[in-house]
């Protein structure tokens, strides 16, 4: 016996919680790809020099949160603590970026050195879309209810859209004059953490937590204030279209993403039905990301959703796995042989199967098909094996006789006909 464990912040997702995921992840992939959203992969491990360029040297996931390490090639590596910066780094790389008009989704472990707790992980899996090439007040919609359908698909409740603009850069550096001077006067009234951070990144002061320094910030210049006409109309006609839309959302000037190269549309997406980690969708527009790090200026915009966060938040329908279909009761050497043979062409049909491996008594057997209440069940002893036979019939029915039917091995057509008959099923392939 060892006493080896899994590390803080990770967990195992053993296979009765994976139904969840599955049933979770597999309504996203087919709304993404009925939306014409395209997956891109990208490695879990990148240089470490791409987050700190492509996040920030000043944010705390690049300040505090990073895996880093060096390999035995002296290189710096980190895990990848979210997935904007290596997408963006795989269309520069593959000259992708500079054609216009790519909608991508990637999912996937993400890694932040964090204090675990409900909600919060430090390997933990994001669901991103990044809609790159796009400039429109259009395309700012479509992301925000991309992200809003999917939540409502999963019947997530209380949700709530909060959203705000950050105009673009040189609003942003009007403000951050004012803004700054302000701090300065106002400096030691201001919660440590806020302080530390007037130097590094000043505009994520306005998103502290702090309740002292968020009463204080309300008599700060605002963000808003400094718009150009250009961005406040952009602005408006956001939410005009969310309202003609019937997407509810509330405004929330805090709402700041700290780097130079956010412009535009931010938003969060939380729900009241979780503590204090409320936030299951953090988005925004990026136009100035791509350039930064090395592209031809393109704008874009994307969001990123937490699994870990939606799993916890979802209803326990999404907690059902699919019934067995058929379970193939066999003993007996050549039985087995035969029941062997037929489990794989019933494979050839979308049908979930289980073939019983035990060898152990006929009604031992029965007794599993009955405990994992399989649609039906396949019986093949010594006596239908030397007739080249098996016997099918749905289970625990009462009019089961009628439906008991005895099907030669090669007779793939009435097996089907049987099948077509009781169970419900279409054909997947066939070799
Ligand atoms: P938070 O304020 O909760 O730390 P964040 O601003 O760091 O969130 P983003 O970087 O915008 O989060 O990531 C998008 C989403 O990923 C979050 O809204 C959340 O649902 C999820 N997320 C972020 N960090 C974690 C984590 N450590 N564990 C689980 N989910 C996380
Ligand atoms: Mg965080």
């Amino acid at each position: 016996m060892n006493n080896f464990k899994n590390l803080r912040g990770t967990v195992d997702l053993l296979p009765e919680e994976l139904i969840k995921w599955q049933n979770i992840e597999k309504l996203i992939v087919d709304q993404l790809f009925r939306a014409s959203v395209k997956e891109i992969r990208t490695p879990i491990i990148e240089m470490t020099e791409l987050f700190m360029r492509g996040i920030g040297e000043a944010t705390d996931v690049v300040s505090k949160e990073m895996y880093t390490f060096l390999d035995r090639g002296e290189r710096s590596c980190t895990l990848r603590p979210e997935g904007t910066a290596s997408v963006v780094r795989a269309l520069i790389q593959n000259g992708i970026s500079s054609k216009p008009s790519q909608k991508l989704w990637y999912m996937g472990p993400m890694f932040r050195y964090e204090r675990p707790q409900a909600g919060r992980q430090r390997q933990f899996h994001q669901l991103g879309v990044e809609f790159v090439g796009y400039e429109s007040v259009r395309s700012d919609i479509e992301i925000i209810t991309l992200a809003w359908d999917i939540l409502e698909k999963l019947g997530i409740k209380e949700l709530n859209l909060e959203i705000n603009t950050l105009g673009d850069q040189t609003d942003r550096s009007n403000f951050k004059d004012a803004f700054l001077k302000w701090l300065e006067v106002n400096k030691d009234s201001l919660d440590i953490e806020s302080q530390k951070r007037i130097d590094k990144n000043p505009l994520r002061i306005l998103d502290t937590k702090n309740v002292q320094t968020k009463s204080i910030l309300e008599d700060a210049p605002r963000l808003f204030d400094f718009l150009s006409e250009k961005s406040i109309e952009r602005y408006l006609i956001i939410k005009e279209k969310l309202k003609l839309l019937k997407i509810p959302f509330i405004e929330n000037f805090n709402l700041v993403r700290g780097l130079d190269y956010y412009t535009h549309t931010a938003f969060e997406i939380t729900s009241g039905a979780l503590g204090s980690q409320s936030t299951v969708c953090g988005g925004g527009r990026y136009d100035n990301l791509i350039s930064q790090m090395g592209g031809t200026e393109t704008p874009a915009i994307g969001f990123a959703i937490g699994l870990e966060r939606l799993i916890l938040l979802s209803g326990k329908d999404l907690e059902q796995s699919r019934e067995t279909d058929i379970y193939i009761v066999n003993k007996g050497f050549h039985a087995e042989t035969l029941a062997m043979d037929l489990s794989r062409k019933l494979r050839n049909y979308d049908l979930k199967t289980e073939l019983d491996l035990s060898g152990g008594s006929f009604s031992k057997q029965f007794k599993k098909a009955n405990k994992i209440k399989s649609k039906s069940i396949i019986v093949i002893g010594d006596d239908e094996a030397s007739n080249q036979e098996f016997i099918i019939r749905l289970f625990n029915n009462k009019n089961s006789e009628n439906q008991e039917q005895k099907i030669a091995i090669e007779d793939s057509i009435k097996l089907e006909e049987w099948i077509n008959k009781n169970l419900l099923f279409k054909k997947t392939s066939e070799k």
